[in-house]
This record gives structure tokens, C-alpha cells and sequence, in this order.
């Protein structure tokens, strides 16, 4: 029975990384989560019939109820909320990894057995996957409002957390040498705490990097208890998630040319910057949705970016049956992804997949860089960091480095958002003051139908 179980584990560590490699592409991501889900479903029925489960009951209303929170939460989640639902399922792996390891400690202190290196798993499994619980709730709360979104700081900040991690890892050393019950558990108090006070200092704005980089913690601490139990498939399982996790922050921090550091100390995207645009000491062209439509309708070519704003006025599907429209009249369509434009890796692709725009007509913004001269018009929506010329032009500006679409090099651009605001880096965007410039100001939800309505008039 043992071999066919190593076998079954093997299968379905084979059909996580098949599945992980199949999500690098959207064409093929449909079919790699469906094998990672079918990868868990060999893992868990495997597990099943572990001949040292002693009995079934737990199992099973653990299971009912996990999946009936777990279908209800995809189903009913609004899709900007997406980042939150991950914030608390990465919390609930960590925290799931570190109670694993723990009852494996309370056994051991009842005299049970350890794998061999099981003490050193057993504390890191506790260390990981507490923190990872405790910060990813702060994350939630910090998506959903609950926390406060500021930056957070106190003074002797640093200090104190450095003291508060020397004291764990000591304590985790003293519980790991033999079995000591107290010291373990104000280890994994302390760590409980820990997890609070690194990320309650952050910025709410910069939770999405701080929730991937927790993703990574998760898997580690999956890993860490399948150590402890001796699984290869949870090893496998959790280093995939937290190498992927660590890959996915490192993207996110480049594309926004920001170390990993400066995320998680550098108390960035308060938007406390007073912006000059708001004050009113500068005024934009500005056009009606009937002039719009002209710009849009007589192009040849038109480059969409798409931005946060459009994520928050749900118009993706307005969005599109504009693009259409514009491609029945002979105009040339292209969206322009930038890779943190949202707030959520892969925001911007999600959200046009939802409105079934073909992966065909979505370019990266490197792509389409090159041929914004011979762009007619780029249309902007609810877009506005990630088009701003400061970050390739002003080497002071807190965006500086940060690889842009260069819509500013089109031939005109139409920018659709409700006021002059600065965008998530709190920084003027020199855009909607160009020659060739023109905001369409309102909510995107209202915007895009009138601009599409007077294309169908034209
Ligand atoms: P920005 O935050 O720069 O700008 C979004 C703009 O959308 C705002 O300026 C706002 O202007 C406008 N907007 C909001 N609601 C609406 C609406 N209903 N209708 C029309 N417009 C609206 O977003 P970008 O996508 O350009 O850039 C993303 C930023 O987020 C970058 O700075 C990136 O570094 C950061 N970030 C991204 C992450 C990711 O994973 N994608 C993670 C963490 C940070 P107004 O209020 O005037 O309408």
C-alpha cells in the first residue's frame, strides 16, 4: 500500500509542475490549474488512506466545511477583491502548515517519535507558517479597510522587531535541544506578533507584494510540515509554491523598479504628495465623448491601456464591445498590458478575459513601445502611473526607473478618468498636460458607453 501511495504522491507532484508550467501562458492557464486541482484531489485521497489515520469523522466535516467556505468565497468574490481572498487563503495554508507542526510538537513532548531532523522542520514549520497566518490577516485587513491602509511607524521600529526575532530563534533553539512546552509555545506567540508588526507598517497600497511574498512564506511552511510528516508530495508541493511566490515579488518589485526592501521598509504609496494638478495650477485639454469618438472612429491605429480604474469601473465589457466597434469600422486595435498596471499581478489580463477579449489583441507594454509614433490614438483608461513619462524622463521622481507604456509618443492621447488625481505613487502625471493630451474626465463605467454610443452615431 505504502508504494502505491509514493506513487500516487509522485503522480501528483508531477501534475503540480506541469500544471505551474502550463499557468506561464494564458492560452494554456485554464488547463494547468485544472491540473493542479486534480493534483490536490490525488494528494488528498492518497493521504485518505494513511493507515495511521485513526479515524474519519474530523476529516470529513473538516473537509465539507472547507469546501463549502471554499466555493461560496470564489464564487461570490468580487473580482477587485481578488487580493484579499488570496491574502486569506495564504494565511490559512500558513497557518494550517504551522498547526501541523505544532501537534507534532505536543506529540513529541508526550513522548512520541520525531522523523529524523523533525525538531529542526517542527520550528520552522511553527516560525513560517505563524507568521505567514498572522500577516496575511493583517494584509486582509488592510485590503478590506478593517486596518488602517497608512504607513505605520513608531519609533526604535526596527530595533524592535530585530529583538523580537533574536528572542524567537532563541527560543526555537532551546525547544528544539528537548522537549520544552512553555518556551514553545511563547516561540510561536512571539511569532504570532511578529507577523503584526512587519506588515502593519506597510502601505495598504503595497499589500499586493507583501501578499505574494507571504504566498511564497506559505508554501515554505507546507514544505517545512511535510518535512515534519514525511510527505514528499506537501515538499514538493510547498517548495513549488514558495519558489513561485519569491519569482512572482521579484517581478512585481522590477516592473516597479523598486527593491524588495523599499517595499517592505520604505513606507512607499501613502499618497501623501500634494499634487500640483490637483490645486489647480494647471489646466488640461479637455473633450466630450462626441469628440472623442472622432479621434477614435476616423484612426487607423489605436493602442487601449487599460489601468485600476477601469478594474474599479467594472467597464471591461463596455470596454470591449468599444474595441469592436472600432475594429467592424476598419481601425486597428491593440491593448497594452503593463505588468503592474492594477493592483494585482496579472490584474489587467484577468479582468479583459473576463469580457472575453481575445489574448490575441494583448501586447506587452515592450511590444507596443517600439510602434507608438505610428499610433493614432492611445486610449488610456483609468490608467495613470504606468503612463506616466516622469518615470523614463525625471531620474528625482519617486517612479523614476519604472518601465512605462509610452503612450506620450502617440500621436494623440485620450485619457479617460474622473478628475486630475495622482494615481498609486501619489506622483503628477506630466501626461495630461501634453499638446496632445485630452482627459475625458468621469467614471470609466459612464465614460466608455457614451464615447461607444457617439462611435455607433459617426
Ligand atoms: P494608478 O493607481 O496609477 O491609477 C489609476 C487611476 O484610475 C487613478 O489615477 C484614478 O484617477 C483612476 N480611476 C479610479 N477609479 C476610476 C473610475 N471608476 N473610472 C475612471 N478612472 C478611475 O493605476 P495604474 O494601473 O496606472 O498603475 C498601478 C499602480 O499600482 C502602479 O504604481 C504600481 O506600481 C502599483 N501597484 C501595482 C501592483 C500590481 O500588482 N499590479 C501591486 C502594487 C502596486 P481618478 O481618481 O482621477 O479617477
Amino acid at each position: 500500500m505504502n508504494s502505491v501511495v509514493a506513487l500516487v504522491y509522485l503522480g501528483s507532484a508531477s501534475l503540480f509542475i506541469l500544471g505551474l508550467k502550463r499557468l506561464s501562458s494564458p492560452d494554456t492557464a485554464r488547463t494547468g490549474n485544472l491540473m493542479a486541482a486534480i493534483a490536490m484531489l490525488l494528494a488528498v485521497a492518497a493521504t485518505l488512506v494513511n493507515q495511521q489515520i485513526v479515524g474519519y469523522t474530523w476529516i470529513v466535516v473538516g473537509m465539507v466545511a472547507g469546501s463549502l467556505i471554499g466555493v461560496v468565497m470564489a464564487r461570490t468574490v468580487e473580482m477587485t477583491a481578488m487580493p484579499q481572498m488570496v491574502a486569506v487563503f495564504n494565511g490559512f495554508g500558513g497557518g494550517a502548515s504551522g498547526l501541523v507542526a505544532i501537534a507534532e510538537y505536543l506529540s513529541w513532548t508526550q513522548g512520541g517519535a520525531l522523523n529524523p531532523g523533525g525538531e529542526v522542520s517542527m520550528m520552522a514549520g511553527t516560525v513560517i507558517g505563524a507568521v505567514t497566518f498572522s500577516g496575511s490577516m493583517v494584509a486582509f485587513g488592510k485590503l478590506e479597510g478593517i486596518v488602517t491602509e497608512r504607513v505605520v511607524t513608531y519609533p526604535l521600529q526596527k530595533t524592535g522587531n530585530t529583538v523580537l526575532f533574536l528572542g524567537i530563534l532563541a527560543a526555537a533553539v532551546l525547544a528544539a535541544l528537548s522537549p520544552a512546552l512553555n518556551v514553545f509555545l511563547a516561540m510561536a506567540a512571539g511569532t504570532l506578533l511578529l507577523g503584526v508588526l512587519i506588515v502593519l507598517p506597510i502601505g495598504g497600497a503595497d499589500m499586493p507584494v507583501v501578499v505574494s511574498l507571504l504566498n511564497s512564506y506559505s508554501g515554505l511552511a507546507a514544505a517545512a510540515a511535510g518535512f515534519v510528516l514525511n510527505n514528499y508530495a506537501l515538499i514538493t508541493a510547498g517548495s513549488l509554491v514558495g519558489a513561485a511566490g519569491f519569482i512572482l515579488t521579484v517581478i512585481m518589485c522590477k516592473a516597479m523598479n523598486r527593491s524588495l526592501t523599499n517595499v517592505m521598509f520604505g513606507a512607499f504609496g501613502t499618497g501623501a504628495a500634494e499634487s500640483a494638478a490637483e490645486t489647480g495650477e494647471r489646466t488640461a485639454n479637455q473633450v466630450d465623448a462626441e469628440e472623442a469618438a472622432m479621434l477614435l472612429g476616423y484612426a487607423s491605429k489605436v493602442v487601449i491601456v487599460p489601468g485600476y480604474g477601469l478594474a474599479v469601473a467594472q467597464a471591461q465589457q463596455k470596454l470591449k464591445e468599444l474595441a469592436d466597434q472600432l475594429t467592424e469600422r476598419g481601425v486597428e486595435v491593440k491593448y497594452a498590458i503593463h505588468p503592474v498596471a492594477g493592483r494585482m499581478p496579472g490584474h489587467m489580463n484577468v479582468l479583459l478575459a473576463e469580457a472575453d477579449v481575445p489574448y490575441t489583441q494583448l501586447y506587452e507594454a515592450e511590444e507596443v513601445n517600439p510602434e507608438m509614433p505610428t499610433v493614432d490614438v492611445a486610449l488610456v483608461v483609468g490608467a495613470n502611473d504606468v503612463t506616466n513619462p516622469a518615470a523614463r524622463d525625471d531620474p528625482e521622481s519617486p517612479i523614476a526607473g519604472m518601465p512605462i507604456v509610452e503612450v506620450d509618443r502617440a500621436q494623440n492621447v485620450i485619457i479617460l478618468k474622473r478628475s486630475l488625481s495622482p494615481g498609486f505613487a501619489g506622483v503628477d502625471n506630466e501626461l495630461f498636460f501634453m499638446d496632445d493630451s485630452y482627459m475625458h474626465f468621469g467614471d470609466a463605467a459612464e465614460t466608455i458607453p457614451e464615447i461607444l454610443s457617439a462611435v455607433k452615431d459617426l
